[in-house]
């Protein structure tokens, strides 16, 4: 076990984990960010939508962040934490190298995995041709032809946005077919055709640039884009093994949590895409802030009850 425990272990050193660390180090917390190193992100080379950061690499912000954090007396361990036991005042994390690191407070700051369909050529493209968020990189995208797989209900939404940014949109794939008439009516009034076919593969050029999708009749739908919705995939695992409570969401079963980000387990939060799955890059830092100032809140409301118990001792 390291010595002296930490105030807060923070597992997750994406922009989440992050921003919590820098302001719990600023607020002179002890705190170590736990982090494995693979932001979700990671796989596009630019990132959109923060304020005066856009379209940086998603790995150069996490490294400005590193830097902050360190500045300010925060440690940053390379690592995946395996493991977790205690309560509120005696956590326990265990580190994939076998260490035991101690805290007060725990943020978990995990993030999610994007699972994608099983279809040839996606997972190459993923985060250049291939990408899921119109707010993230449908400008890059206008006036293109996109195409929108259609991998789930929850992909009419996207076919339904994209619109917005393009007048070539195809909606493609055998769910498409299941549209309820009003639905369909809608996205084909504003000019998104919708094309039932499977696809079979995605193509790209000698460049590695996606130049369309294959379809299941042998022909070839020509894209410069594709939109896809992955399975979104909570890396929970802390989450659950702290037996913290789960709600119902509109994308699936999540970790349930107070808008601060607090967990059903006292002493536990969660920020960025632990929190909430559709948190961007700039909330999920944001969501991290909150937590910060939360926890730094319980611990001062800690800090008092002991003192208090100290001078009675005393007197
Ligand atoms: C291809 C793609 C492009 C995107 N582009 C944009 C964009 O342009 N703009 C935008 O705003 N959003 C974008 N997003 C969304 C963005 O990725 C998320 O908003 C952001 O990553 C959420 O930050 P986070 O800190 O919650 O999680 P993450 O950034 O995923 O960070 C979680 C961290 O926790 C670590 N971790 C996980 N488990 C453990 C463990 N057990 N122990 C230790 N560490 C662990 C991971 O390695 C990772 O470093 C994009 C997403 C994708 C998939």
């Amino acid at each position: 076990m390291d010595n002296e425990p930490w105030d807060v272990i923070i597992v997750g050193g994406g922009a989440a984990g992050l921003n919590a660390a820098l302001v719990l180090a600023r607020a002179r917390r002890r705190v170590v960010v736990i982090d494995s190193g693979e932001p979700r992100n990671r796989f596009a080379p630019h990132m959109h939508g923060f304020l005066s950061r856009d379209g940086i690499s998603p790995l150069e912000l996490l490294e400005i962040g590193r830097g902050e954090v360190r500045s300010y007396g925060g440690e940053i361990v390379s690592g995946r934490a395996v493991g977790v036991t205690g309560e509120a005042g005696a956590f326990t994390v265990e580190v994939d190298d076998g260490r035991m690191l101690a805290s007060r407070r725990l943020v978990i700051a995990t993030g999610l995995r994007d699972e994608l369909p099983d279809l040839p050529g996606l997972t190459g493209q993923w985060g250049r041709g291939a990408v899921a968020c119109p707010y993230c990189d449908g400008w890059e995208s206008r006036d293109s032809r996109i195409g929108v797989l259609a991998t789930s209900a929850m992909s009419v939404h996207q076919a339904s946005l994209l619109r917005q940014w393009s007048s070539d949109v195809t909606f493609v794939g055998p769910l498409t077919a299941e549209l309820d008439p009003e639905t369909r009516a809608g996205l084909e009034a504003r000019g998104v055709r919708i094309d039932p076919r499977s696809a079979t593969a995605v193509l790209e050029d000698a460049e590695g640039v996606l130049t369309g999708l294959t379809l299941d009749d042998g022909t070839t739908l020509p894209l410069d884009r594709l939109f896809v919705g992955p399975r979104l995939v909570a890396n929970d695992d802390l989450l659950r093994r702290l037996g913290a409570d789960r709600a119902e969401t509109p994308l699936g079963e999540w970790v349930a949590s107070d808008p601060f980000g607090a967990t059903s387990v006292p002493g536990v939060w969660v920020a960025g895409n632990s929190a909430v799955s559709h948190a961007l890059v700039v909330m999920a830092a944001a969501s991290g802030a909150a937590v910060a100032t939360q926890i730094n809140a319980d611990l001062v409301g800690d800090d008092t009850r002991r003192a208090l118990a100290a001078r009675s001792v005393r007197a």
